[in-house]
């Protein structure tokens, strides 16, 4: 019987990738517990039971996380002149989802 895998605890994102010993998220890379040197399918479900138990990021790790990736986007846009208008959009994508996570403070 093959469990099911839940979205990502950490984005929400569906875009999972599951390996023999662990889940990746290919929206923001998190990634299950690690099984170590698990291989074949019995460890596949155990990997996605185990991706299912991980709690979300309380919003305060989130809030650093989001903080981090403004200034590396400002950093590039210093480095870059030529992709200083897709760093703004990034930049603001980024306020947004920060302002809306302070508000649920
Ligand atoms: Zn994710």
């Amino acid at each position: 019987m093959s469990v099911e895998l839940k979205p990502c605890p950490f984005c929400g994102s569906t875009n999972l990738k599951v390996w023999d010993n662990s889940v990746a998220c290919h929206a923001c890379d998190g990634t299950g517990p690690d099984l170590g040197h698990c291989v074949g399918e019995v460890c596949r479900q155990q990997s996605i039971e185990a991706w299912n138990t991980r709690a979300p990021e309380p919003n305060q790790a989130r809030i650093e996380a989001l903080s981090a990736a403004l200034r590396d986007i400002d950093a590039v846009a210093c480095d870059f002149g030529h992709y200083e208008a897709a760093a703004r959009a990034m930049k603001e994508i980024a306020t947004k989802a920060l302002e809306k996570l302070w508000s649920e403070q």
